[in-house]
């Protein structure tokens, strides 16, 4: 271990940016004394991927982020089930709930976001439920058995895939929205209409521009919800997916600049602190909070890189967003609520179909996309606007797959070195490639040893493809090296 290195690293949060950043801290250095305190009991999981467990596409248990012996194996202090309640940067110490201090040369906050709980009457009732955590989704599986109707209040990313999982478990499930269409944060008003019609074909009711004002109970059981327009609905269960806030409580009690997150710089420290660093939900970055994993994962490489003498920046990431829900196709990145009048705006709707296609562009550069019901160039969109490449003049292409021959079409052998397969992890075609020629040859040996196909699952479909291409080269060009 360098000398300048932190000799002892203390992070708070075991969510998906702090024990990102503890794994990765572990492949760069053995000696670094690293104590990580998690709230939750539970070891580290992969939020992503509760959507599929409340879905019952994925068992609770096959969503471990790291093994249970991991942490002992690692000489890691893992004090579970353990919240911090202050902050000493004078003495540089943490304290946790038990009254114990516990030194740092160095701290990285990583405590992620908090359900926004609406404060309306009888929200506080059985039988209305936060969706965030592991506990928060098995609650919501628990009364679901049984349940036969169910409210979710919020109809954006959330709130959908938990409508769409409540309906696949046989419940009758209505959405209200207060905006005027749903996911109005990364859709157009006429995309979240045709949103709104798929997820109805589904068994999903969506009331749009509803303003909840309180739910009603009996015995302190919830039985329903009530809207300002005097509208009851009966629900035996209601999920709150009203939106998220960073939690940024003690770094405020320690003096910290906090805006909507923890203000941090290009090294991803606080502003006022240069020993305090702050990653993932939790972190505000030029102005931005991120609420997606893959800037979260970003975050915690560059940060374990600087804490290990590397001299990475963090420059801010590209968000791209996609619908878990099945039977729906839906994913959407960066300005697409600009008309025609603001930038070149290419569209296609069929609403009757359940299809809306639309890209944004300036300077011949793509700056928002949504693709609903068809998303066969979501990859080709996806490396488009990461890399912000000059988009092909011939602009359907873009829009459906194959279409002009002026496009790169989306087959494994079209898809560039450099273009980014997994979005998560940050996985480009290359690595993918590099992987096979050192001997991995299906899907869990790529995840394996890339990450890929980790974060969402969003990718599998094309690391697949590019792992079958590959097979098909080898004929003519067998791998290079030995499995490492
Ligand atoms: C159901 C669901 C589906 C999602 N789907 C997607 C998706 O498809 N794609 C996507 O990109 N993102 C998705 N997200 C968002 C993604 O999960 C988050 O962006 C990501 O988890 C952020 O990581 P984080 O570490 O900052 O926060 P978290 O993962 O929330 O981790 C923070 C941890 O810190 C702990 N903590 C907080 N305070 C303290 C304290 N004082 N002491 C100790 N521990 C503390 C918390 O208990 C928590 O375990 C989804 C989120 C949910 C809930």
């Amino acid at each position: 271990m360098n000398e300048k290195w932190p000799k002892s690293l203390v992070v708070v949060g075991n969510g998906m940016a702090g024990s990102r950043l503890v794994s990765e801290l572990r492949a760069r250095d053995r000696e670094m004394r690293i104590t990580v305190f998690g709230a939750e009991a539970a070891q580290p999981y992969n939020r992503v991927l509760l959507s599929n467990v409340l879905a019952g596409i994925t068992a609770p248990g096959d969503i471990g982020l790291t093994d249970p012996g991991w942490y002992a194996a690692n000489d890691v202090d893992a004090r579970l089930g353990a919240e911090v309640v202050a902050i000493d940067r004078e003495h540089r110490t943490v304290t946790s709930a038990d009254g114990r201090a516990t030194p740092y040369d160095t701290l990285v906050l990583a405590t992620g976001s908090a359900p926004v709980v609406p404060p309306l009457p009888g929200l506080d009732a059985e039988g209305v439920v936060a969706f965030r955590t592991l506990d928060d989704c098995r609650s919501i599986m628990d009364l679901a058995d049984g349940a036969e109707s169910a409210v979710v209040v919020g109809g954006g990313l959330l709130g959908l895939e938990a409508a769409r999982g409540l309906a696949g478990r046989g419940l009758r499930v209505t959405v209200i929205h207060l905006a005027g269409h749903l996911m109005e944060r990364q859709l157009d008003a006429e995309a979240g209409g045709v949103l709104q019609r798929t997820i109805g074909d589904l068994g999903v009711r969506t009331l749009v521009g509803a303003r909840l004002t309180g739910a009603r109970a009996e015995n302190g059981r919830v039985t329903g919800v009530e809207l300002d327009d005097g509208t009851v609905l009966p629900a035996d269960l209601v999920v709150l997916a009203c939106g998220i806030r960073p939690q940024t409580g003690l770094a405020r009690a320690a003096g910290l600049t906090v805006d909507r997150g923890v203000v941090v710089d290009d090294r991803l420290r606080s502003v006022d602190d240069p020993d305090v660093h702050a990653i993932g939900e939790c972190a505000q970055h030029q102005g931005t909070v991120y609420g997606l994993v893959a800037p979260a994962w970003e975050q915690a490489r560059i940060l374990a890189d600087l804490l290990t003498g590397g001299d990475s920046r963090y420059e801010g990431s590209r968000q791209v967003t996609r619908l878990k829900a099945a039977g729906i196709e839906l994913a959407a990145m960066g300005e697409t609520a600009l008309g025609d009048d603001e930038a070149e705006v290419v569209r296609f709707a069929d609403p009757t179909r359940g299809t809306y296609k639309k890209v944004v562009i300036r300077d011949d550069r793509l700056i928002g996309a949504i693709l609903i019901g068809e998303t066969t160039t979501a990859g080709l969109l996806t490396q488009l606007y990461d890399r912000a490449a000059p988009v092909p003049s011939d602009r359907l292409g873009l829009l459906f797959h194959g279409l002009s021959p002026a496009t790169p079409a989306e087959t494994p052998v079209r898809i560039p070195d450099a273009a980014t397969v997994c979005a998560c992890n940050n996985v480009s075609k290359g690595r993918i490639r590099a992987c096979w020629e050192a001997g991995a040859r299906d899907v869990a040996d790529v995840a394996a040893e890339t990450r890929a196909t980790t974060g969402c699952g969003g990718c599998r479909d094309t690391v697949e493809g590019i792992l079958e291409w590959l097979g098909t080269q080898e004929v003519t060009s067998p791998p290079r090296s030995g499995r490492t």
